[in-house]
């Protein structure tokens, strides 16, 4: 028999979490004003609100951290960090920043003016938000494909190339900083990008004289979907993969809380000494001198080992494996997700699932919290909240697709926590037709309203 998949690590410390009883629950997200991110952990039993910053370090990655060197400048974490970064994506500049939103933060200073048009494939929420903070527009380019939860398409975090020369032919160049390609494509499902379309992206950002930068936070991930999907990557290494991928940037920017496996950090890297120059003073004014940026010596040792342990296959095979495994488990219930599983994490198809609830009273932040209720399992909604309102008109966006994003987290549960999780999804599942009504907004933030929005039941429930 064929031996199944097994993760190349075993246990060596472990932390306790805690199972609570629903009218506990009941009572807790009352208090967190219905908003997941309200929740002390204390008060989570499966927490699958992201993968980001919230994996286990190896014993490597922990005994590196005893080397950290915290000399304010030129310390020597620093130079093993830039020299695993030049060595994994070919960049010769880096900059080091607490994370991921505050590379966008120093890189977009530099690059981002108002009036600007910014082409790319469902830009993050950050992304999004720094771009829009400087009165500029975030284009979306991505495939049209990937609003068809049901459809079984191997990369459908690609972009439209047509939708995209479209916006480069119909602008200034001057208008258009970047090209701004996520792999993978958190917001679409964590669907990846192929080879093939990165190669199409940047002949077209060639062709228009616009730099391409990569939006990073999962890009092992995206390298493991390229040797599994595309055939003539089948017998490269994941290394090799992403040194091929980067050969078509520009730029980068990383979150390297997400493939980097680390609590914290992340950093930009580019090619070009004139922009380096520029975007270090907003380095220094934003994140601190240019050889820590927003990171302690011992974060950025930490982090080298881990883009190194990550970029290795058997580790990715292990992680994508157990998102795969809970999305099979949810196939084995009939629930509706976007197809395939994603590298990260599956996302149901809250509007498939209750079908009664008006999108006014967001469908997705409803079943997340059915599921909290159910099993004291937090994960994140990606509708009608995150999509906020438009910057312009100030009214509410609808995306088209209403999804619960179950992040699973890197090397921190085990699939016996999947079926766990698949059971409690189930149990809703079941009673989906009785539930017919969801959530209003009491207060809001006025832009990145998501993590701070409060919410009340529509109607009360008795
Ligand atoms: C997480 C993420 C970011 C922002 O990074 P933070 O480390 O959370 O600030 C940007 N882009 C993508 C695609 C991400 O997943």
């Amino acid at each position: 028999m064929k031996l199944p998949y097994a993760e190349p690590y075993r246990m060596k410390m472990v932390e306790a979490i805690h199972t609570s009883t629903r009218n506990e629950r009941e009572k807790w997200i009352a208090e967190a004003n219905y908003n997941l991110f309200n929740l002390p952990s204390s008060r989570v039993y499966i927490d699958l609100l992201t993968d980001s910053g919230t994996g286990a370090m190896s014993d490597r990655q922990w005994a590196a951290m005893m080397t950290g060197d915290e000399s304010y400048a030129g310390a020597l974490s620093f130079y093993r960090l830039k020299e695993q970064v030049e060595k994994i994506f070919g960049f010769e500049y880096f900059l080091p920043t607490h994370q991921g939103r505050a590379a966008e933060n120093v890189l977009f200073s530099a690059l981002v003016k108002p009036g600007d048009i910014i082409p790319g494939n469902s830009h993050f929420d950050t992304t999004k938000g720094h771009i829009e903070y400087r009165r500029a527009t975030a284009v979306d380019c991505t495939v049209k494909e990937a609003n068809d939860t049901r459809l079984e398409l191997p990369f459908k975090g690609n972009v439209d190339c047509n939708a995209l020369e479209e916006v480069l032919r119909s602008h200034p160049r001057d208008k258009i900083p970047f090209v701004c390609l996520t792999i993978t494509n958190n917001t679409s499902g964590g669907q990846p990008v192929s080879m093939a379309n990165m190669r199409e992206v940047s002949a077209l950002s060639k062709k228009y004289g616009v730099p391409l930068l990569i939006d990073s936070a999962r890009f092992a991930e995206n390298a493991y979907f390229i040797k599994t999907r595309e055939r003539e990557y089948s017998d490269k290494t994941i290394k090799e993969i992403v040194a091929e991928m980067y050969s078509h940037a520009d730029m980068m920017t990383m979150s390297a809380k997400k493939d980097g496996v680390v609590n914290i950090g992340g950093f930009v890297a580019l090619r070009d000494r004139e922009l380096f120059r520029k975007v270090s003073v907003f380095s220094i004014m934003f994140e601190g001198f240019i050889t820590y940026g927003g990171m302690s010596g011992r974060d950025m040792d930490a982090l080298a080992v881990g883009l190194d342990e990550n970029t290795e296959f058997e580790q990715l095979h292990a992680r994508i494996s157990q998102v795969g495994y809970l999305g099979k488990k949810l196939d084995e219930y009939g629930i509706p997700y976007q197809r395939p599983s994603g590298g990260h994490a599956i996302f149901v198809d809250a509007k498939q699932v209750l079908t009664s609830v008006p999108k006014e009273q967001f469908i997705a932040q409803t079943l997340g919290i059915e599921l909290y209720l159910e099993g004291g399992i937090r994960a994140v909604e990606i509708g009608a909240i995150l999509a906020d309102r438009d910057p312009a008109t100030r009214e509410n966006r609808y995306p088209q697709l209403e999804l619960l994003r179950l992040a699973v987290p890197r090397r921190s549960y085990t699939d016996n926590h999947m079926n766990y999780i698949a059971a409690a999804l189930k149990n809703i599942y079941d009673r989906r037709n009785a539930i017919t009504t969801g959530y209003r907004i009491t207060y809001e933030a006025p832009i990145m309203r998501h993590f701070t929005v409060e919410l009340a039941p529509v109607t009360p429930k008795i």
